[in-house]
Order: C-alpha cells, then structure tokens, then sequence
C-alpha cells in the first residue's frame, strides 16, 4: 500500500496565489533541518511508517520528498518513475539526493554516493534553489536568496556594533562617561533566515 496517494503535485503547486506559494514555501522550510554531515535535508515533522515526511498542502497529505523533487525540477514526477533517495534517507527532502527512477532501478539502486556534485538544486541550510530563491552570483554561481540577505543583514548588524564599541572606547579614552551602549543587535538566531 502506498503510504501517502502519489497524486499530482505540481498543479496544486501551481494553483497557489504568489502570497500561498510563499507561505507554503515557508512553512516547508521550516520543517527542514540540514545535516551538516551527510548533506541530508532531514524532515523533522509528520512521517509515514516508511519514515518518508509527510506535508499537508490545502489539507491533503503529500509525500515531503516528492513535493522537494517537484518544487526543485518546476514539474510533476514524470508517469512510472519514483523517488529515489541516493543517500539511503527516507527522511531526506534535499533534491540533490534525490533521482526520478524506474522502479527497477529504485530496486538495484546501491549505497554508492554518486554525482552528489552535479548542480545543487537547494543550499546547505535546505532551501530549495527555485524562482525567486535562486541568485546568479558575479561568476554564475548559484546562490541561496535566502540565505545571501540573512548573511548582509548579519554583517551590516555586526559593522553596526563595531562602530557603536568605537565610539563608545573613544569616549572613555577622553575621559568621558558615555552612556552604556546596548542592547547588542541579535545578528544570529538560529533559523532567522527562513
Ligand atoms: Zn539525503
Ligand atoms: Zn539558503
């Protein structure tokens, strides 16, 4: 039995309105948490028995690793293929680990590591590099929108603070009593850049 009905995602996807692609993006995401040690995408909510992640989208149940091959490749799982996870991880939703097969080759598909280095689809926080995500770097590099403001708003937080403890060392150096500087500015809380 199949563990969540395998029915055509990319039209549901599609027939959201711009602000419930982003909140469904959103609330994707947020349920996403990278293992930095094996590159996996791990699903930390719902799952099926089989330990595939389980998303709701317009209250209907969809397979999480299915929606992330879909979002990332912008289209439905071609008839007659399945989901593949290259890294042996149902939990898995990263779709550079996963690979549309037929079934028989879902069953002699190995443990073996390969072409993990063909073009990221999602960057290693876990966001999917799709539509308005997706940044071409100076050099055609491929780069996380998400992730490249959450990075800018961290420095210009932390040149902030530096000038602030400048000015403040300033003043006590010419014998003053400044007033004390502060709060510091929260540059980086885990997940703030969802
Ligand atoms: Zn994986
Ligand atoms: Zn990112």
């Amino acid at each position: 039995m199949s563990p969540a009905p395998q029915r055509p995602i990319h039209p549901v996807i599609a027939a959201l309105t711009p602000a419930e692609h982003a909140a469904f993006l959103r609330r994707f995401h947020s349920k996403v948490q990278p293992n930095p040690d094996t590159g996996c995408h791990e699903w930390t909510a719902a799952a099926c028995h089989l330990g595939y992640g389980r998303f709701g989208i317009n209250n209907r149940p969809y397979l999480a690793h299915r929606i992330a091959w879909t979002l990332a490749h912008g289209k439905d799982i071609p008839d007659g293929l399945q989901i593949d996870h290259r890294c042996r991880n149902p939990r898995c939703v990263n779709p550079d680990h996963l690979d549309a097969v037929t079934p028989r080759d879902n069953t002699l598909a190995s443990n073996s590591p390969s072409a993990l280095n063909a073009a990221k689809l999602a960057c290693d926080r876990g966001h999917l590099l799709i539509g308005h995500n997706l940044m071409t770097g100076p050099t055609g590099k491929r780069r996380c929108r998400i992730c490249t403001n959450a990075n800018t708003r961290r420095y210009q937080a932390r040149r902030r603070l530096a000038t602030e403890v400048a000015a403040y060392n300033a003043a006590v150096a010419r014998g003053e009593t400044p007033a004390p500087i502060g709060p510091f500015p929260l540059w980086w809380t885990p997940g703030d850049e969802r």
